[in-house]
Formats: C-alpha cells, structure tokens, sequence
C-alpha cells in the first residue's frame, strides 16, 4: 500500500464523520439541512425529483429512487448518519441502510407509521385511546363494519396527508361507493367522525439511550384537512391536559423504541376525552415555530438524535402562532387561471416578530405548502394580535 493511500483513509472517514444524509427533498428536509449545516455538518439529500427545497440547500444531491440500490449505497459511504423527512420511504430501502450507518427513525417504526391501520393497531397495543375504527382491505369488510362508526371518515392506510386520500361517508351505502370508487378500492380505515373541540401536536426527541425531550404542546387549526396556523403555547388546554399528551406521545415512541424525532397529533373531544390520531415519524409542520420560538428547532433534535449528541429540553423563549403559506395565495379569490402573483411580503415583515421562511418551490398551487410565517412576541395575546393582522393582509380567516 502507498503512502498516499493510508494517507486517503483517515481522511475519507473524517468527511463521512463531517456528512449527513437525509432521504426525501421537501420543506422538512430543506430546514433540516439548514440546521445541520449551521452546526457545521455537510448534508447529502436524496430525493428523485429535480431542485427540490431540500436539494437546493444541500451540499450534494443524489438524484434517485428512493430504492435505488447504488444511491442507497452511496449515501452509506458518504454520510455517517441518515434521516428521513418524508415517511414514505420504502422500508426496504431502510433496511439496506440499517448497520451500516446510523439511521433514524429505524424501518420499523417507519413501518407503523406509514400504514394508518398498522399506527391504530400500535395506539391499541400501547393502551394509547384513538378513534373506534374499522380496517376495510376487501369487500367483505364493508358489511362487519358497525353502526357506531357511520357517520364516519374513511381513510387510504398508505400515502395520505394533507387530507388527501379521505372522504367522509354518512352511512353504509357511501361506504362502498366512496371505498371503491373515491378511493379505488384501496387498503383504507373508517374512523367514527369524531367531535373535536381542538387539536394538538406533541413533538418529542428520542435518543439511542431511551432519553426523551419535547417541544411545548401545540395546537392546530386545520383548514379542508390541511394544517392552516399552530398556538404555542396551546391556548384551550390546561397544564395537566398538556402533561397527559406529553406522556401519551412518550409512551409511542417508547413502545416503538423509536429514536429521532416523532410526532403525535392528538384530538381533544367536545367531552373532554384525548384521542390519538397520527403519528409522523419526523419533524412536522406543527412544529416549525420551533425554529424562531424555542432554543432548540426540531430540527436540530432531528440532527442530535442521528448523531448520538446529547438531548436537552427545548425552552419556548417566546410565544408564537405559525401561519401555513399554502399556494392559495398566490391566486386571486376565484381565479386560479390568472397569472400568479406573490403575498405582499413588504407588509407582512413589517409587522413586529414576523419570520418569514419560503421554500423555495417555483410553481404555487391551492393546497400547495409554498412557506410558512411564524410571529413570535413576549406574550401569546401578542403573537396572535399580530398573526391575526398577517391574516388580514394575507386574505385568510381569523381563528
Ligand atoms: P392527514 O394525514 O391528511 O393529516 P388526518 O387523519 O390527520 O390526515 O386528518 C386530517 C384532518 O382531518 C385532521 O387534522 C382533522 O382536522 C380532520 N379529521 C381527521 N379524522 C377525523 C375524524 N375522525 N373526525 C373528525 N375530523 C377528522
Ligand atoms: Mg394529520
């Protein structure tokens, strides 16, 4: 062996120690790299599409399946941990990473998030309450399902978000017709339409030690299905409420032995009862105001937990509302045929404690996540003053 070979050795495995990678390309992972580069780590992203948000902040790019064997294996060579920032990933493709760098999540949990019947299987197995439900994989499913379930939401158990993949149904006969054709006769889960005073997120960190840290519980206005604006602190709970959801969010991941970050989203019902309802195995837009609000961004609970760095709890400096920027926006009321045209930025960042983050995608759609703007201030009836304000400029409904 030459001299300069040895040389190389040392040299190749102090980048790999130096390098990240993370699998998917969305928002998730863009501010995951900003993130890990800030605390001086280079991040690899493989994601199949072309200039994503996430590529366009990385320090390399593979462009490939997420089951491409040799990306896959590049990655492995490359990084000296792996994330992801979109569940979807092949299990399969975490598989082939697992021993040769540290990887989390791990594919298991992956596996059970990815799957709504296998996630309400978990609740269950966990002695975590969620919806009453009922699994429909084939005909014969649509007639043992009870009574007690109509009015209900029926579910696509793989690939939803965003409230796509749902529809409601209000009695047997809906069923079928939305099972089969709304949803193509899919593997699904009817869920009891439930009746929600509000919703709230948990977003915890676990290491490879079983050590856990958490965000402050958030709370969630949806729109259509789609996340519209996150409180934090979470304006219609008490202490002991939040309390409950922290141990509930612990107790998933414990039984998953997850390690990463891992996000719970909870009802709360017009009864008082709490109510799991998905779990994403990743940072989640319920949890950006982290970024301007908290000492410590999920994000970098993401970088900490692959990492083996130690985990600390995050302190809410400042009280924040986060407003989704959904491509909407950038089409006048009725005219999605019109030219796009952007939010008037100029007054949104003058009203006091506004952040603005963007994404970086090109073409604005309704529905589309094109940003997000957290508002922070000394105290939440402060933030929400002015949240409410962006939400007049913007065109958006109060809350
Ligand atoms: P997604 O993966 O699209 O986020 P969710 O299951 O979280 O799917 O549903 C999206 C939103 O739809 C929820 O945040 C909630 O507002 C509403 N929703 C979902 N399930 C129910 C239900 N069983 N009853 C009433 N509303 C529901
Ligand atoms: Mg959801």
């Amino acid at each position: 062996m030459s001299l300069g070979a040895a040389a190389a050795v040392p040299q190749e495995s102090a980048q790999r120690a130096r390098a990240v990678g993370v699998l998917g390309g969305g928002q998730l992972g863009r501010m995951f790299v900003h993130a890990a580069q800030r605390m001086g780590w280079r991040v690899l992203v493989l994601d199949p599409e072309v200039d994503g948000p996430a590529a366009q902040a990385a320090d390399r790019v593979l462009r490939a399946a997420y089951d491409d064997p040799l990306a896959l294996d590049e990655l492995a060579r490359a990084c000296v941990a792996v994330t992801t920032e979109f569940e979807n990933v092949p299990a399969a493709s975490l598989q082939a990473l697992s021993g040769r760098v540290m990887l989390a999540p791990a594919a298991p949990a992956v596996h059970i998030c990815q799957h709504r019947a296998r996630e309400k299987a978990h609740f269950v197995a966990s002695g975590v309450a969620c919806a009453p439900y009922a699994v429909i994989e084939r005909e014969a499913d649509l007639a043992a399902v009870g009574e007690a379930l109509f009015p209900g939401v029926l579910k696509t158990s793989q690939l939803g978000y965003d409230g796509k993949g749902q529809c409601g149904v209000d009695d047997r006969a809906s069923l079928g017709r939305a099972w089969r054709e709304t949803l193509g006769g899919l593997p699904c889960v009817l869920e009891a339409r439930l009746p929600i005073r509000c919703e709230l997120s948990v977003v915890l960190a676990r290491g490879v030690d079983g050590a856990m840290v958490h965000l402050p519980v958030q709370q969630n206005l949806h729109r259509d299905g789609i996340l519209a604006l996150t409180q934090v602190p979470a304006p219609d709970i008490d202490a002991a409420t939040a309390a409950q959801l922290v141990a509930l969010a612990q107790r998933l991941a414990q039984s998953m032995a997850y390690v990463g970050v891992l996000c719970v989203e909870f009802f709360v019902l017009d009864d008082g009862r709490v109510l799991a309802n998905e779990m994403a195995p990743r940072p989640h837009n319920s949890g950006h105001a982290s970024i301007d609000a908290c000492d410590v961004s999920q994000f970098e609970l993401q970088l900490r937990t692959m990492l083996g760095l130690p985990l600390v709890m995050p302190r809410q400096h400042s009280a924040a509302v986060m407003l989704n920027l959904l491509g909407d926006l950038w089409f006048e009321e009725g005219s999605s045929q019109a030219p796009p045209r952007e939010p008037d930025w100029a007054r949104l960042l003058a009203l006091p404690g506004a952040h603005l983050h963007r994404y970086g995608k090109a073409q604005p759609r309704p529905g589309r996540k094109m940003g997000h703007l957290t508002f922070t201030a000394a105290t939440p009836a402060q933030a929400r003053a002015t949240a409410l304000q962006a939400a007049r400029v913007l065109g958006l409904p109060a809350f």
